[in-house]
């Protein structure tokens, strides 16, 4: 079965966590330290913060804006759970955004309409590895004083444009961005995850990197090594915080796969761009527009299954797996899961756009080191299904 996403491990990852298992340190050590630097400097941020995960990465982020029952927090109706969960997790209530038709993006002029005296802060998704439209989201951001957070999970590697024709780097585009290291992500340590702190203010970088290293070591000032260099036993936590660290062994893989970041981008684009020219433009199956202010990371290379043109994506979707070729599909809409119908009145949620989307999206295999016959055969078997159902219509 091709899957729709994978990992690349090569023998250069592989000594780099046997060296590490080797070392005095297997967490708390220097390579965390030495991943975050080199990962803030490969995103242009002022800081970052390894965690456990993408999600636990999301939930620091909320826990340094302090949000709290009654506060709302923007966040599209498509993207994974973790996200809106985030919110969920520090008592807050998210609200959804609807998002754009041609690329699924969270809908700017929605967001608009959805703030209230309520809302904190708005979370971005760079769907699929598109960076959102970070200029009018900073604009209501600043104009609402919001904090304005990147949930980048799917976008490192991506850049967007900024008002002086600047390319600006996914983890540098907003006040915090998360990123996360699962297998199929742009570049995995196992699990994994970081906040790249970017606020205008330095002073406000430093103080939020600081609290999120603190919650993520049990609300606990220092780290095991750092105590151990200045020679304390004594330490006080003074929040709760979590157990959210991110291994020394993780960080070796991940360091060790941000040296291949730019290749791995460069092979999602050209397969991205392969998959473009085998589908009719406007056609049945319509891969979502490409970025026009900026480069796109490909974390997933959507299309859309038409109805209006006879394409029923329930059914492509078995015709694919009898042909091993295992699509996806990303995301049903948040609100639709039975935990957030129990909770919320999830009638009274407008979000048309991203229900109808939800009908209709399909991700087809993209990672790097799919060939280019294994892109053309998806794509023959793909349109050749769309051509047989529309012919039975
Ligand atoms: C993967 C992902 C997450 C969660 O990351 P984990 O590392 O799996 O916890 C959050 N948001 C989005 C959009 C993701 O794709």
């Amino acid at each position: 079965m091709l899957p729709y996403g994978k990992q690349s491990i090569d023998a250069s990852d592989i000594q780099a966590v046997v060296d590490v298992l080797q070392s005095d340190w297997l967490t708390t050590g220097p390579m965390v330290d030495r991943f975050e630097s080199e990962f803030s400097a490969t995103v242009q941020s002022y800081d970052a913060v390894a965690t456990s995960s993408g999600t636990s990465a999301l939930h620091a982020a909320m826990n340094a804006i302090d949000i709290g029952p009654g506060d709302e927090v923007i966040v599209p109706a498509i993207t994974f759970c973790a996200t809106a969960n985030a919110v969920m997790y520090e008592q807050a209530t998210p609200v959804f955004a609807d998002v754009l038709p041609d690329s699924l993006l969270i809908d700017p002029d929605d967001v608009a309409a959805k703030i209230t005296p309520r809302t904190r802060a708005i979370v971005a998704v760079d769907y699929a590895g598109q960076p959102c439209d970070y200029r009018r989201l900073r604009a209501l951001a600043n104009e609402f004083d919001l904090t304005l957070v990147a949930d980048a999970c799917h976008s490192l590697g991506a850049t967007q444009r900024d008002e002086t024709g600047q390319a600006v780097p996914s983890g540098a585009l907003a006040d915090m961005s998360c990123f996360s290291f699962h297998p199929v992500k742009p570049i995995t340590s196992g699990e994994g995850g970081m906040v790249a702190v970017k606020f205008s203010d330095p002073q406000t970088s430093a103080t939020t990197a600081a609290r999120l290293r603190k919650f993520r070591n049990h609300g606990i000032e220092t780290d095991h090594r750092q105590r151990q260099s200045a020679g304390q036993f004594e330490y006080d936590m003074s929040e709760l915080g979590f157990n959210y660290r991110m291994t020394d062994i993780q960080c070796a893989l991940g360091l060790s796969q941000l040296q291949r970041l730019a290749d791995f981008t460069s092979q999602r684009q050209a397969t991205a761009n392969h998959y473009r020219e085998l589908f009719e433009e406007n056609g049945p199956i319509s891969p979502l527009a490409p970025p026009h202010d900026g480069t796109h990371a490909y974390h997933l290379f959507v299309v859309r299954c038409r109805r209006q043109l006879g394409v029923n994506r329930d059914q492509i979707f078995d015709s694919l797996r009898q042909a091993y070729i295992g699509a996806n599909v990303h995301y049903r809409p948040v609100y639709q899961h039975s935990y957030y119908r129990d909770r919320f009145d999830v009638d009274s949620i407008r979000c048309p756009v991203a229900d109808r989307a939800y009908q209709e999206i399909l991700s087809l295999p993209i990672y790097p080191g799919i060939t280019e016959f294994q892109v053309e055969r998806v794509a023959s078997t793909l349109n050749h299904l769309s051509q047989q159902q529309r012919a039975a219509a």
